[in-house]
């Protein structure tokens, strides 16, 4: 008795898409704008359709850009303790850390408060907009390689929880005069984490890939 090859049908892989949670293989399908695609066998949500992702990524990124040096070297609030004012900001907050003698919290404050939310969202900004225009070249899946790598390393809410604290502890003790910055950092820190939300990562590969607006 001879055995036949079974023979295995072509898979195009554009046309299947594997569930993150299971890892079922589920059909492609496009959702709606607005619309979520989900796994039939453990529910995880497999791709979301943002609306109009470019527009909005572009707007939250242009404001957030606009934001950005007021909320870095614009004073955050005033400490005022039996007639000693003490000023700051997140930039002198990172060099008064450096002299203190902790060179290395200032080297890692510095790159997660100041450095890569700034490269996130220009990176992010630079994209959407030559996606906008229709260009699509090398240069750009790089660009849009880079953000996703430094998309875990932004952490402005974690300095906003530390701001926070700071804030909670210190009120009993001295009068806090919130300023520019602080009011400039609030509003950066909704205009990053808009653009997080907004960025439609498969849409903006697939424009990417295909060099199509
Ligand atoms: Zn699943």
């Amino acid at each position: 008795m001879t055995e036949s090859p079974v023979s295995q049908p072509d898979l195009d892989l554009d046309q299947v898409i594997a569930c993150h949670g299971c890892d079922l293989l589920l059909e492609n399908l496009e959702p709606e704008p607005g619309a979520r695609l989900c796994c039939p066998r453990c529910g995880e949500i497999v791709k979301t359709r943002k609306i109009d992702s470019i527009n909005r990524t572009l707007a939250f990124t242009f404001s957030g850009l606009m934001l950005y040096p007021f909320a870095m070297f614009e004073p955050i609030m005033t400490l005022d303790t039996m007639g000693l004012r003490n000023q700051g900001n997140i930039f002198s907050c990172m060099t008064n850390t450096w002299h203190s003698g902790y060179g290395f919290v200032a080297i890692i404050v510095g790159l997660t408060s100041v450095f890569f939310p700034l490269a996130k969202l220009l990176l992010l900004f630079l994209v959407a907009l030559q996606l906008k225009q229709g260009r699509s070249t090398p240069t750009l899946a790089r660009l849009m390689r880079i953000y996703v790598h430094l998309d875990e390393w932004g952490m402005l809410e974690v300095f906003m929880i530390g701001l926070l604290v700071t804030i909670i502890k210190i009120h009993h003790l001295a009068h806090i005069h919130y300023d520019v910055g602080f009011f400039c950092f609030i509003g950066l820190l909704v205009m990053a984490l808009g653009s997080s939300l907004m960025l439609d990562k498969e849409e903006f590969w697939k424009r990417i890939e295909h060099g199509k607006t």
